[in-house]
């Protein structure tokens, strides 16, 4: 229990989190949050317009809360404030638009409270609240990084990122009072998914929405890896050892079931059931919404999008941004029914 909470901000905060990976895997009330894993926008980014930012606004929430991270091998204390900071420039490109830059700066302080209210033992770093590493909490970088990473940019990217930051100081998504799971992905490939399509527990906020990214806004909106049948039995067999390979290659794939979204939700290979998380993680996809062509020489994928598909789609947001949202409504269209409000109201 590593956050410190002043009285007047009324919060009671556990310690949290729980790596959160496998597919199907149910979602308790209080479970730790899957995570975007790298597949954020920032990975992905393309240069945007930058509007102006407000440089005038005080943080007075965020700024009274302290949490612990484990960064590079230590635990430091660190206000919200600079935590977001850190998360929201890691996360999303500093170039994006202002309203998306704040919408995920709501995003990712709400699920930060949502994964500091959880109950549960934080097994993989007790001794802190929350970690730099994107497989298990959220990308952070430190200021000195930011420096290194944004260059000349630094003055500009820095202000945007503080600003979106300030302007929603304190400001969550939340659902029947509570901080929700503000789950996010670099890009939908045209609709979100329900989170029940891609762990098992349906979540009355995190419903399938249409997304506007497209091929012209999104870097690699459709990638096609291909595997040689000897790279794609060896990679398969190195994980499922008992899958059945032997046969001709279009012997392979099985049983398959999908979402209307399109997004493979499992399929039988080599006679064993994978999830189309699994079959993601095997082949290194961009996401679970793949079909594939099975040739004499290879088996090629087809995939759109980027990240699992849950939640706010960041380069959707983007697209929203660009044609004059404001965070709250981007937050609202991607988080069904919640409210925008100050945590110290939602908790
Ligand atoms: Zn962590």
């Amino acid at each position: 229990m590593k956050i410190i909470v002043p009285i007047s901000v009324f919060l009671a905060i556990f310690s949290l989190l729980l790596p959160f990976f496998a597919a199907k895997t149910p979602l308790p009330s209080n479970s730790p949050a899957p995570t975007v894993e790298v597949t954020t926008a920032a990975a992905v980014a393309e240069p945007t317009p930058s509007p102006t930012a407000d440089y005038n606004l005080i943080s007075s929430f965020d700024s009274a809360v302290s949490l612990t991270l484990q960064t590079n091998g230590e635990i430091i204390t660190i206000k919200m404030s600079d935590y977001l900071v850190g998360v929201v420039a890691a996360e999303m490109p500093a170039n994006f638009y202002d309203e998306a830059l704040k919408a995920q700066a709501v995003a990712v302080r709400t699920f930060t409270y949502y994964s500091a209210s959880g109950a549960s033992a934080n097994s993989v770093h007790p001794d802190a609240d929350v970690c730099d590493n994107p497989v298990h909490c959220k990308a952070w970088l430190s200021d000195e990084a930011l420096r290194e990473k944004w260059g000349d940019n630094y003055d500009v990217y820095i202000a945007k990122i503080k600003s979106a930051v300030v302007a929603t100081d304190g400001l969550c998504a939340v659902y029947e009072d509570k901080p929700i799971l503000a789950v996010f992905h670099a890009a939908s490939g045209g609709f979100t998914e329900d989170s029940a399509n891609v762990w098992g527990e349906a979540l009355p906020y995190l419903r399938s929405v249409q997304s506007p990214e497209s091929p012209a806004s999104v870097p690699d909106f459709v990638t096609e890896p291909a595997f040689s049948l000897s790279e794609f039995k060896r990679l398969a067999l190195e994980v499922y050892p008992d899958m059945d390979l032997s046969g001709a290659s279009e012997t392979w794939f099985g049983e398959e079931s999908r979402s209307p979204n399109g997004r493979l939700l499992s399929v039988a290979l080599g006679g064993v059931k994978l999830s189309g998380t699994q079959l993601r993680n095997l082949f290194g996809l961009r996401s679970a919404n793949a079909v594939w062509t099975i040739s004499v020489s290879e088996i090629r994928f087809t995939v759109t999008g980027y990240g699992h598909g849950v939640g706010m789609s960041q380069f959707g947001a983007n697209e929203f941004a660009r044609n004059g949202a404001d965070f709250k409504s981007i937050l609202q269209y991607y988080y069904k029914g919640v409210e925008i409000e100050v945590i110290s109201q939602a908790l």
